[in-house]
This record gives C-alpha cells, structure tokens and sequence, in this order.
C-alpha cells in the first residue's frame, strides 16, 4: 500500500479530497469523479489525510471511517476544528459505526459500502450544493480589526490603508488568528494548524512569527492591540 497524498489541485474545478487505504476503491473513486469534472486528491491514511485537507482546501471530502494511522472519526473530530468542509463518511457493513456520533463528530452525511457511484455522486453534489453560500461567504470574506484589514482571497494585508508585506507563514497565521478571533490557542495548536501535523520547528517559531507580525501590523508592537499573548496559553486574535 503506498501511503502519500497526490496533489493535483487545479484552480476554479472543485476539489473532493478522498482519504481511503482501499486502493481500489480510491482508483475508482477518482476514475468517477474525475470523470465528472471534479479536481482529486487522495490520501490513503488519516495523518496523510489532515495534511493533504489543510494543504490544498478541498471544496468536499469523502473521508473512510476505518484508517490507518489516525481513524475517521479523529480526522473528521481535527477537520471540523478549524473547517467548514462538507465530509461525508464512508462506512463498511458491520463496523461499528455510531451515525449520531458520527454526525456530532461533524460529519454531514454518510453512506455505507458497497454502494453505486451515482449514489456518491449524488451525496456529495447535494452537499456541495448545500455548504456553497455558506463557505464562500466565511471563506472569501474581508477581516477588519481596527485599522488592519485582512482579505483572505487576495492574501493581503492592509494597515491603515497600506499594504503590508507579510510572509506566507505569517499570513497563514494571521488569517488563522483572526478567523479565530477571541479564542486564544496554544503554541502546539497554532504549530498544528498552520504549520502542518508533522512540523517540527518548535513553538518558538510562533513566537517569531507572532513577533513579526506585531512588528508590522501593531502601531505600538510592544503593547498589541489586535495580536495579544495569553499569558500561560499562547496567543489570541483580538478584533
Ligand atoms: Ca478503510
């Protein structure tokens, strides 16, 4: 089984990430929605999974409840944490699969193997049909905090109506922050979330991105208005 994300996100089709160790059923899945102009990326394992979700920000994801590394339901529970991603769950017969849960879990619909292609098809265009307005809107949508404005389509910053230069990471990290806003998160989290699973720079690469971007985005950086520290958590996003 070769584990591994394949990325081959296109800009303007909608991406469905699958994440499902079942080789055939991968490669049939991605023959079919492919076939119906979809954009694929697969991953075989849940961290690969995670990883591949954070990275290319998929439109669906058909997620397998039973995987190696890190099971559906973990991936579903860490997806929706920070993602309003349509998921819908695969299901084989017999395995214990709790629907409520799985729904609480965030999972917004499932299906249980074996089942047609058409039937998927349907399921996930019905999602995506019924998540569109809702993520556009969240998604695309302009962040202003006092005299900072954030535009998460463009990624730019503006301060006081002047671009700001940022770096990619300490965008991904603003943006992170201010969509958050009010919830202070650990340095852990913030390494997990923008960084990736596996990023193993240490917290004090937060800190140094927290440090730069109060630098160039808080008229006083050593009295932040907008990018405070939590004393004994992290950090938080203040509007
Ligand atoms: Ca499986």
């Amino acid at each position: 089984m070769t584990s591994g994300a394949s990325t081959e996100a296109a800009a303007g089709a909608t991406t469905v990430l699958v994440i499902e160790d079942e080789a055939t059923l991968v490669a049939s899945l991605a023959y079919n929605f492919r076939k119906h102009g979809y954009t694929v990326v697969t991953a075989t394992d849940g961290v690969e999974g995670l990883q591949a979700a954070r990275r290319v920000r998929p439109d669906v994801v058909v997620l397998d409840l039973m995987l190696p590394r890190m099971d559906g339901m973990e991936v579903c529970r860490r997806l929706r944490a920070d993602s309003d991603v349509p998921i819908l769950m695969l299901t084989a017969k017999g395995e214990e699969f709790d629907r409520v849960m799985g729904l609480e879990m965030g999972a917004d619909d499932y299906l249980t193997k074996p089942f047609s292609m058409r039937e998927l098809i349907a399921r996930v265009r019905a999602l995506l049909r019924r998540a569109a307005p809702r993520a556009t809107a969240r998604e695309d949508a302009l962040i202003e905090a006092g005299a900072m404005a954030i535009d998460p389509r463009g990624r730019t910053v503006r301060n006081a109506g002047a671009e700001v230069a940022v770096k990619p990471k300490e965008f991904d990290l603003l943006l992170f922050l201010a969509r958050n806003a009010g919830k202070a998160f650990t340095r852990e989290q913030l390494l997990e979330r923008v960084w990736g699973y596996q990023f193993f720079g240490g917290s004090r690469t937060v800190d140094v991105h927290m440090r730069w971007l109060r630098e160039k985005l808080e008229d006083d950086p050593a009295h932040p208005q907008h990018l405070l520290t939590v004393r004994g958590v992290g950090y938080k996003f203040v509007l």
